[in-house]
């Protein structure tokens, strides 16, 4: 084993993880972690829960201690200390004491850069004022909590629907404020879809969290010199003693570029497979890095402990001469939010757009967590997305109280591994009552998807439904379709269906649908083999009331529709 030295800039995900894995491989090298913070290794996942009160010992934020590093991994843990610059000519960095004042110089074999990502704060008037604050570190969260505890605020603005708004929103409301959230994009969780986004958007109401979606903030205005109240660009003023600006973060790469390191198109560094940089003796990992979208095979920035933790032991495990190969990114997440998990993984059908990808479908599924005679079986909202030519999985959403983040685990290492919609029919699964279901939701997300690839069923696009020109069947029970039904549908049971055949156009397209799916399936099947072009649109009423909330926008039914409704009622 060598004996070199590895100094490592950022002591929390990706720095700790690192070194951690670098003396494990390599017992000799001189390990030294730089950390501007005061702590080393803390679990900034958990700050939103420190200041909601649910974790009240700040301790317990402290995974690691520079006293463990050195005792048990024999790292030197250097807190308080900022690293401003690099020279890699020199191979050598150069270090502020941030309690002394001093500046001195430090040489490097190997360097890793972890230094995570800042919180953008927009700039706006009143952007700066006292009682307006961002989070990511352990001060920032006692800066809070103290705000709260001194102050006594009665109504938060969080500025951002996004994950640590919505983990904010909830932790302010438990503390009793009352809260609003002010969204930029008509949805909250923007890397959702905006119909799986309105499940989280409702659930937010029903908890008396007011959110304001497609409004920006405009400035921060103040009284007795702190924040009284935010103001957005649509004129609407709201109430805000506590400002939480949530509106994302961007990759702490200055360092790395003042080195001349190459960055990414996101402004982050740039990485190989194994985190080194453009320069070969300079690794980098976590929020900073830009890494490989598995799905896209771009470039892209997703801000996650989980790759950054991964990350930090491949750099270490390539700094010590092992092949290491980091596979890129699913962007997989999860998020809590008021009892309901919200998770994701992949890529989005908004993404897909925007890429004027048209060679995918998406279905929806509106299973039970486990199964539904069991006690305490609940319903999650499951979308999946795929490659319509040969079923490789692409993406998926879930929303539910129990369960999603499963699901999602499950499709995500689909994802990683590039299966298909096939191999999650078949995917092997836990299962007995309590737990799931004989045919797990992700067995029935890949059979509902692959009956679509093998083209045994055609999906209806929900988007395209206020085009009109389809002839739409419901095929629920009466009593499901008069508690409320599409605009424009007629009811046709499903067990009356081959009798009332002749009441259905030949020549015009017919979209089914039930309550989740299932029936309508069945249904298709049916019609296909009469000589109808039927299709289904995937995932029924319930999805339909995600997608249009208000009905759909006005239309002119048409003679020909009028004429079919006619008859069939
Ligand atoms: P960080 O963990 O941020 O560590 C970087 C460290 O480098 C910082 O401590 C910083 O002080 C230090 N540093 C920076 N510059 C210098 C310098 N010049 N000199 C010395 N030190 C420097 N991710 C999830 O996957 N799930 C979650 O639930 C989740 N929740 C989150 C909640 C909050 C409130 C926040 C803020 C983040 C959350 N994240 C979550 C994101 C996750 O914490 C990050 O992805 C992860 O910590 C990134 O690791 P990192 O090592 O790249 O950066």
């Amino acid at each position: 084993m060598s004996s070199k030295r590895v100094l490592i800039v950022g002591g929390v995900a990706g720095g700790a993880s690192c070194a951690a894995r670098l003396r494990r491989l390599d017992e000799q090298a001189e390990i030294v972690v730089f950390e501007k913070g005061p702590y080393p290794s803390f679990a900034n996942c958990g700050l939103p829960y420190y200041i909601g009160d649910a974790i009240s010992d700040e301790a317990k934020l402290l995974v690691a201690t520079p006293e463990l590093f050195r005792a048990r991994f024999n790292i030197q843990v250097r807190t308080e200390q900022e690293v401003l610059g690099i020279n890699p000519e020199a191979r050598k960095i150069e270090v502020k004491d941030l309690r002394k004042g001093s500046v001195y110089e430090e040489a490097y074999d190997a360097l890793v850069l972890s230094p995570g990502a800042v919180p953008v704060r927009p700039r706006l008037p009143g952007v700066n004022l006292p009682g307006v604050f961002t989070l990511r570190t352990i001060p920032d969260s006692r800066a809070i909590r103290a705000w709260i505890q001194e102050s006594q605020p009665r109504n938060a603005a969080v500025v951002g629907g996004g994950f640590i708004g919505l983990e904010m929103a909830e932790n302010l409301a438990r503390r009793g404020l009352k809260v609003t959230i002010v969204e930029m994009l008509d949805q909250v969780m923007p890397p959702l879809d905006r119909e799986m986004a309105e499940y989280v958007y409702v659930h937010l109401l029903k908890n008396h969290v007011s959110v304001r979606l497609a409004d920006a903030v405009a400035r921060f205005n103040e009284s007795g010199g702190r924040v009284t109240s935010v103001e957005t660009r649509s004129g609407a003023k709201i109430q805000a003693d506590l400002v939480i600006l949530s509106v994302g973060v961007k990759p702490e790469s200055q360092l790395a570029k003042e080195a001349g390191l190459e960055l990414g198109p996101h402004g982050g560094i740039r990485v190989d497979e194994s985190m080194r940089t453009s320069d070969r003796c300079i690794w980098a990992v976590g929020d900073a890095v830009e890494a490989r979208d598995t799905v896209t095979g771009e470039l892209c920035f997703v801000p996650l402990a989980g790759p950054a933790n991964r990350q930090g032991r491949i750099a270490a495990d390539a700094i010590c001469g092992r092949p290491a190969r980091f596979r890129g990114v699913e962007a997989t997440a999860v998020c809590g939010v008021f009892g309901l998990t919200v998770a994701m993984t992949g890529v989005s059908e908004k993404r897909l757009q925007r890429a004027k990808d048209a060679d995918y479908e998406a279905v929806y599924l509106h299973p039970t967590d486990h199964a539904s005679y069991y006690p305490g079986a609940s319903e999650m909202h499951l979308k999946l997305i795929f490659r319509r030519s040969d079923g490789l999985v692409l993406g998926a959403q879930a929303v539910g109280e129990k369960g999603a983040e499963r699901r999602i685990d499950v499709i995500s290492f689909a994802i990683q591994k590039g299966s298909t919609v096939f191999d999650l029919e078949e995917a092997e699964l836990c299962y007995a009552p309590q737990f799931g279901m004989a045919k797990d939701p992700v067995n029935l997300a890949g059979m509902v998807a692959a009956n679509v690839v093998r083209g045994d069923v055609r999906l209806a696009k929900w988007d395209e439904l206020p085009k009109g020109g389809a002839f739409l069947v419901d095929v629920r029970e009466a009593i499901e379709f008069n508690r409320g039904s599409i605009d424009g549908a007629i009811n046709i049971p499903l067990d009356q269906l081959r009798h009332r055949l002749s009441e259905l156009p030949k020549d015009r397209p017919i979209w089914v649908h039930c309550a989740r799916g299932q029936r309508s399936y069945y249904a298709v099947r049916i019609l296909q083999q009469h000589g109808f072009d039927a299709s289904n649109l995937s995932g029924g009423y319930n999805t339909w009331e995600v997608w249009y909330p208000e009905g759909l926008p006005s239309r002119e039914v048409t003679q020909a529709e009028q004429t079919s409704r006619d008859r069939a009622a």
